[in-house]
């Protein structure tokens, strides 16, 4: 008996050895500059780490005798990026074009891990995936830890105007939510490239986001046109994505209701117009469609420049990052302020806290101070004077592990 009882002391013992030491290492991170993601500006601040979170942080000279672990110099510090909008598993196939069908499981677990571990490199440190099956898989086995990614969220699958009756679309909504989803997909309007009009119905809407309202699921809508927008909102849906012909009204509809919305204007078009004969052919990748998304560049342009104009409108972070966009997420950051001439501070923000609270994660990501998750990336330059610094990756620290130094 107390042989046994022994053996299951040493065994806790050894099981407990490796995560305390990890928590009693204390990290030190030193920069000119830190933007804390919340709107604030440091100097010569030091941030401290142990384990995977960050537990305070200094400014001024460091003490004598606490040496900097990551002396970063004059590099830009700010949390760590999140893309509420990505598809991670979207790649090209070794042929070069656009994978629209799947090949081996083997083969999409894979693609999706390399697009997770350049999407880490690029500074994005969280990522929300509007989503595919194994998503799953790739988002638990980066939480295990050994396996290097942002920390994904997934919807799994989507609800569009085929998923059924608003009966049926509850229990999808439910089901989804068994299955582990983290967010809710909609499609309530077309694609761009079909002129993006309504296509689910308003009793539809109502049965999606009112159901998913009820089960505590949060929500992200793909639609475009003014009326999809508006009755997506009026069914108390959460989130808009896209919203290439978004009107003042409903932009001020969102900002009222209190709806994120999340353009994409810097990195999907481009993305497909940069690789359109990896595309052309496949589905609507077709010349309407490739003349649809010419267009969308000039529509998007105004849309930005009247949303970033809208009083309280909370903008998110997203770029739908799609097969050859992996990596080059923070270009949205770049256009919305180019483009849309946004503050670089608001930009950064939407990044990074705002983002943070869209996901329901703005007391673990999305800021640096004490408490939050180590998640933090260096930038060469700064992006409040010169936007593309963010393109400028040169750390990336995630759950207090340095992925690029
Ligand atoms: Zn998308």
């Amino acid at each position: 008996m107390r042989v046994m009882k022994l053996k299951v002391a040493l065994f806790a013992v050894l099981l407990a050895a490796p995560s305390l030491l990890a928590q009693n290492q204390t990290v030190r991170i030193h920069a000119a500059t830190v933007l804390d993601g919340a709107g604030k500006t440091l100097r010569n601040a030091t941030i401290v780490v142990q384990g995977s979170k960050i537990t305070s942080i200094e400014t001024g000279t460091p003490a004598r005798g606490s040496s900097a672990t990551y002396e970063l110099g004059q590099l830009t510090v700010l949390p760590g990026m999140i893309d509420v909008h990505a598809h991670v598993g979207w790649h090209f196939d070794k042929d070069g074009r656009y994978a629209a069908r799947p090949g081996s499981p083997a083969q999409e677990i894979l693609y999706s891990a390399e697009n997770a571990y350049v999407t880490l490199l690029a500074g994005f440190t969280t990522v929300q995936s509007p989503g595919q099956p194994n998503d799953v898989e790739l988002r638990d086995a980066i939480a295990r830890g050994v396996f290097p990614g942002p920390r994904i969220l997934t919807s799994i699958r989507q609800i569009n105007e085929r998923s059924g009756t608003p009966d049926e679309i509850r229990q999808k909504v439910r089901q989804l939510k068994t299955d582990g989803a983290d967010v809710i997909k909609i499609f309530a309007s077309a694609s761009i490239r079909d002129g993006g009009t309504q296509t689910m119905t308003d009793e539809q809407l109502n049965a999606v986001c009112g159901e998913s309202n009820a089960q505590g699921m949060r929500t992200m809508v793909h639609a475009h046109s003014p009326e999809s927008i508006k009755a997506s909102v009026n069914a108390g849906c959460l989130q808009i994505e896209h919203g290439v012909f978004a009107t003042d009204e409903v932009l001020k509809l969102m900002a009222d209701k209190g709806v994120y919305f999340d353009p994409n204007v810097g990195v999907v078009l481009q993305n497909y117009l940069k690789n359109r004969d990896k595309y052309n052919g496949i589905g609507n990748y077709n010349d309407e469609g490739f003349a649809f998304m010419e267009k969308g560049l000039g529509l998007n342009k105004t849309m930005i420049q009247k949303a970033v104009a809208t009083p309280k409108l909370m903008m998110v972070l997203g770029t739908d990052a799609v097969a050859g966009a992996h990596g080059h997420n923070a270009d949205e950051i770049v256009e919305r302020v180019r483009q849309g001439g946004q503050k670089p501070m608001d930009a950064i923000i939407s990044a990074t806290s705002m983002a943070a609270k869209s996901l329901r994660l703005s007391g673990t990501i999305g800021t640096l101070a004490a408490g939050y998750e180590a998640d933090i990336v260096g930038l060469d330059g700064d992006p409040l004077t010169d936007i593309t610094a963010v393109t400028r990756v040169a750390f990336v620290m995630r759950g207090g592990k340095v992925y690029k130094r």
